[in-house]
């Protein structure tokens, strides 16, 4: 048979989250760019929960929306049930998450591929990487066949030697029966790069019409829907929603549990992968949380096209018969039709601290990687990745200076600043927790902060990006004007204030002081402020948010002043940390092994202490006189 070649400026390996950000992002950047899969019927596809968003990660996707990807549009396209969470908390952790009908994004993601210019989708599995003197070369395919290319992109996901386990049962396949890749992992660690072993679980998925809807919560979605795309018009989401249900476990779903633990793959020592400890299995719940007595379970539809129900909080890999029984203990779920039982899933992925902040290899030029791979878990946090991996890979062919978001700037930022710097055994989940930024990085304010980077790069189109500057021109006049309307202690001003419970006025003051009370908000005093110019309800979000955190947010911004100082701080790439005397031996040895870019970087790595960066600034400053002698 003769060998197929063929060129590409790009390859993307993977066709889920973060290889269809990746590949759209190349393609639209003008680079010819190919997608592979094991299997074309499988694009974008959701092997877990039905929702895309939730707590941090909506802010994720609103990001990759911003920036000019995919996701966002997907999900408005073909959610069937949408709603903001955390609303009675502040703005910062507000954050929308969608029911999807999951066969329709992964059809809606396709037709956007394929009708995108400049990008081919191919089934077949990639089996090694053609590197020369650290540079990448190309891939050759399962058949033999070769794909020359300036970059890569690896988004592998969870297929890498893939092995799928329940009870004593175990598959070598990927998710849903899907074919595992069993060959790359081999050529990877002879390029010298680390491979990790990590697991995630999913729960069984049980017929719609065999659960007792009458012993749960029924859960609806929001009356008033917040599209995830900032291009989405908001009235074309407003559509009939399907509802969620909500029931627990109880003492008797423990107790099987309990009674058949040693049957558990995850406790017999059959699955040697890390799991996710913030995605625990049903299992790990009862055995970590032992004193409670009931766990939620979120009874979720898969789509439109089927009646099959995703058992939300209940994932699990014990035995088929111990499944029965557990399910069938949870009210609701006593006549339980098992149409896919729960499993775990084993597979392959890297130690991210090999990737630079662009998600390019360290060890291999043109190399990228994201998603799953790199160590995350999650549809949003793969997506993110792939998007910044793809506009990179871009970048570096073009010549053009990469893309690095940093902490202060985007959930993005902190995702894989926490990856490439921190230590990472587990697959890494995002949560609004892990941002120290977060009243600036709020999900309402994504494309405020990122439509620029998204034009320059050139993923957002000039019409989009003066939309956001016209925007961002009237929250600055609009608060403007309202720090200084003047409100006087007039009869009309304090009827309004004693509705809300406010403090009547003794002498005048500014309609933005009122609005900063926590009682009122910019919504409130609509009917004391007279001149109210008419504005977009995103920009009235913006103003009352801005004008109601001020300090907070005046606080925070100082705080990014510091941290932007010593992310400037460059540390030079030939730098030889066994010349910087009295730096300690462990902080020597983490800084050989991450080379970390920035002083500030440095300073997150774990064993790095603030007297070894003090040393280090002290090295550097001699380090620039030398060479600016030289
Ligand atoms: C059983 C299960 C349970 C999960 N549970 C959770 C959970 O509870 N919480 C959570 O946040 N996330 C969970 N996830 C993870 C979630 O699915 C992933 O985070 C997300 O899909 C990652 O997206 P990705 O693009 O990185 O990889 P994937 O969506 O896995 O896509 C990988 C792609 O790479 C392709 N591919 C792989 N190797 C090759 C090759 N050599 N050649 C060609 N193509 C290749 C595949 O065909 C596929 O298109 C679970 C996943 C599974 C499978």
């Amino acid at each position: 048979m003769k060998t197929v070649i063929e060129n590409y400026d790009v390859v993307v390996v993977g066709a889920g989250h973060a290889g269809c950000e990746a590949a759209l992002a190349a393609a639209r950047l003008g680079l010819s760019t190919i997608m592979f899969t094991v299997s074309v019927n499988s694009i974008a596809l959701m092997p877990c929960n039905p929702n895309i968003g939730g707590s941090s990660k909506g802010h994720l996707v609103k990001e990759v929306d911003a920036l000019g990807g995919e996701m966002g549009k997907n999900i408005d396209k073909t959610f069937i049930q949408s709603k903001m969470l955390n609303c009675s908390k502040g703005p910062a952790v507000h954050s929308l998450r969608a029911q999807a009908d999951k066969q329709a994004y992964s059809n809606e993601m396709r037709r956007t591929l394929e009708n995108t210019e400049n990008l081919v989708i191919r089934q077949g599995e990639v089996t090694k990487l053609l590197t020369e003197n650290g540079k990448i070369k190309g891939v050759v395919t399962y058949s033999g066949a070769i794909y020359n290319c300036k970059a890569v992109v690896l988004c592998t996901g969870t297929y890498l030697k893939a092995r799928c386990i329940y009870g004593d049962i175990s598959n070598e396949t990927g998710p849903d029966g899907l074919q595992a890749a069993n060959y790359l992992t081999d050529c990877l660690k002879e390029l010298g790069i680390e491979m990790f072993r990590f697991k995630t679980g999913t729960p069984a998925r049980i017929a719609g019409n065999s659960i007792d809807y009458s012993k749960m919560e029924e859960q609806f979605g929001d009356k008033r829907v917040v599209p995830f795309s900032f291009s989405t018009d908001p009235e074309e989401v407003q559509i009939p929603q399907q509802s969620c249900w909500l029931t627990y476990t109880n003492e008797k779903t423990h107790e099987i549990i309990r009674n058949n633990l040693e049957r558990s793959p995850l406790y017999s020592g059959m699955i040697e992968g890390t799991g996710p400890r913030y995605c625990p299995s049903i299992e790990d719940k009862v055995v970590r949380f032992a004193d409670k007595n009931r766990h939620q379970v979120f009874i979720e539809p898969e789509g439109l096209y089927t009646n099959e129900m995703y058992i939300g909080g209940m994932s699990s890999s014990l035995p088929e018969d111990v499944q029965y029984e557990m399910y069938r203990s949870v009210p609701g779920l006593e006549n339980a039709r098992i149409v896919k039982n729960a499993y775990a899933i084993e597979y392959d992925c890297i130690n991210p601290r090999q990737l630079y902040p662009t998600l390019e290899f360290k060890n291999i030029k043109g190399l990228f990687s994201a998603g799953q791979f790199n160590g995350s878990s999650g549809y949003e946090e793969a997506a993110a990745q792939g998007l910044i991996a793809g506009i990179n890979a871009a970048m570096e062919i073009k010549g053009e200076e990469q893309l690095i978001l940093d902490r202060s700037e985007a959930y993005i930022g902190v995702l894989i600043d926490d990856l490439v710097t921190k230590e990472n055994h587990e697959p890494y989940r995002m949560m609004t927790s892990r941002a120290e930024y977060r009243l600036l990085l709020r999900q309402d304010n994504a494309d405020l902060r990122l439509r620029k980077k998204g034009y320059q790069v050139g993923l957002v189109d000039e019409e989009t990006y003066q939309k956001v500057l016209e925007k961002e021109q009237r929250i600055d006049e609009e608060i403007h004007r309202i720090e200084h309307v003047n409100i006087g202690a007039t009869e009309k001003v304090q009827k309004l204030l004693e509705s809300y419970g406010s403090t009547p006025l003794k002498s005048g003051t500014t309609l933005a002081e009122l609005i900063r009370r926590p009682e009122l908000s910019y919504e409130a005093v609509e009917p004391i402020d007279e001149d109210r110019p008419d504005i977009p309800w995103d920009v009235k979000e913006q103003v009352d948010i801005n004008v109601k955190y001020d300090g907070y947010i005046r606080r925070q911004l100082k705080q990014v002043e510091q941290f932007k100082k010593l992310e400037a701080k460059k540390i030079p790439e030939d730098l030889n940390y066994e010349e910087v005397g009295s730096l300690r031996i462990e902080a020597r040895q983490k800084l050989e092994m991450y080379r970390p870019v920035s002083i500030g970087q440095a300073s997150r790595i774990s064993g790095v202490s603030p007297a070894d960066i003090s040393v280090l600034l002290v090295y550097m400053e001699q380090y620039g006189k030398r060479r600016g002698k030289e």
